[in-house]
């Protein structure tokens, strides 16, 4: 093995089994949606505890449906965060709906519950908004508690994207059986994989119907079985539907990966406490928040602050530095309202959510991955400790 090669920000986890899996489904003929997705979804319901999942081909077809389901429409709003990816919010814009963005708590890096509620009737509107869609950031989970209340209130319905929260658990109940609908990514960096693809859990018996459908050109197949003997080759068009559909050579990943969920969990925790030991002493370094004891942090991203009154060195150039060093990093996220399109549909200057700007000017992401060798997080631990002091001031 090279000791100094360079150190991937991701890399994925595929061990013999699924290699296996995947042989057995080429194997069998049946290459698209067939038993291993249903096997993938009961696996993954009961897992989470939620009455349905339905498997899609990303968690951003999951979070489209989901909205799709609750009957988002032109003019409606979804109150969700800056503090993400570009999929929570184009789901919204689909619709010709309305994301509000809502300032992140720094103290979690997730929505602020309290500033939802200061925003009621002037950034977002009881009688428009129809659902809260908060962000697992990194793993830990939203205040859920306090969303699901302020949902309660004006009716609104809770769907979550949890791209970063297998496994999570909030006050002992895991992730995906909380909200009214739960969005998850295998997308290939996520914490479990299928090369592409996403799970949608809700306990709604119609909405889940509706996404079935809905993720597959709106085709039925029970409403013309239901009357017909001959509902073998027969199919109704009942909407003008997507082609969302997961394929078994994905769910066959799936169901191994899943297995190992909390086997890499532990390892991306064990490499968690290795850095908060390592940075916990440094003042130019601020740690992820880790969660309460009741919490379960997936752990899927590791996003250190950089304390700039105590560096003489940029967050770009601090990323510069540990690439020259062999380490690869990420920054997560650039807020949505930095990006050319939310400043030109809605007028947003970076100040107007400060905690997200401020996060992103100075948030690295670091390595953290169950493949990652004991060398490996070694090296991150020493990089970003001499960097530290080399840039200190
Ligand atoms: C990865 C990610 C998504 C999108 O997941 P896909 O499966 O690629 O659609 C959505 N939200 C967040 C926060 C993500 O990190």
């Amino acid at each position: 093995m090279v000791k100094n090669s360079f150190i991937a920000f991701a890399r994925p986890s595929i061990g013999t089994e699924e290699k296996e899996a995947v042989l057995e489904v080429l194997d069998s003929g049946i290459l698209t949606t067939g038993s291993k997705v249903r096997e993938f979804e009961t696996n993954f319901a009961s897992y989470v505890g939620a009455k349905h999942a339905v498997a899609l081909n990303s968690c951003t077809a999951a979070m489209h449906l989901a909205l799709e389901a609750i009957g988002l429409k032109e003019g409606d709003e979804v109150v969700t965060t800056p503090y993400t990816f570009a999929a929570t919010a184009e789901v919204v814009r689909y619709f010709n709906a309305r994301p509000v963005f809502i300032d992140i708590d720094p103290a979690t890096m997730n929505i602020d519950p309290q500033k939802i509620i200061d925003e009621r009737g002037k950034s977002w509107h009881p009688e428009k908004a129809k659902a809260v869609l908060p962000v697992h950031f990194a793993g830990l989970p939203a205040e859920m508690d306090s969303i699901m209340e302020i949902a309660a209130r004006d009716g609104l319905k809770v769907v979550e994207d949890a791209a970063h929260a297998l496994p999570t658990k909030y006050k002992g109940r895991m992730i995906g059986s909380i909200g009214d609908f739960s969005c998850f990514s295998f997308y290939a960096t996520k914490t479990i994989t299928t090369g592409e693809g996403g799970m949608v859990t809700t306990d709604d018996d119609r909405a889940a119907e509706r996404i079935r459908i809905m993720s597959l050109h709106g085709i039925s197949r029970d409403a013309i079985n239901r009357y017909t003997k001959d509902g073998r080759w027969k199919y109704e068009i009942t909407a003008p539907g997507f082609k969302y559909n997961l394929t078994d050579i994905a769910a066959a990943l799936g169901i191994v990966q899943l297995k190992r969920a909390e086997e890499m969990r532990l390892a991306r925790a064990r490499i968690a406490r290795l850095y908060d030991e390592a940075f916990g002493g440094l003042e130019a370094i601020a740690l992820p928040p880790g969660g309460g004891p009741d919490i379960v942090h997936s752990r899927h991203l590791y996003v250190i602050r950089l304390v700039s009154k105590k560096l003489s060195i940029t967050r770009d150039l601090f990323i510069e530095e540990l690439k020259a060093l062999g380490i690869g990093t990420s920054v997560h996220f650039i807020p949505l309202h930095l990006h050319s399109y939310y400043r030109r549909q809605y007028g947003f200057e970076p100040e107007d959510f400060p905690n997200a700007y401020e996060l992103y000017s100075d948030a690295v992401s670091l390595p953290i991955y169950p493949e990652m060798r004991d060398d490996e997080v070694a090296r991150v631990v020493d990089g970003v400790v001499s960097l530290s002091k080399k840039f200190g001031k």
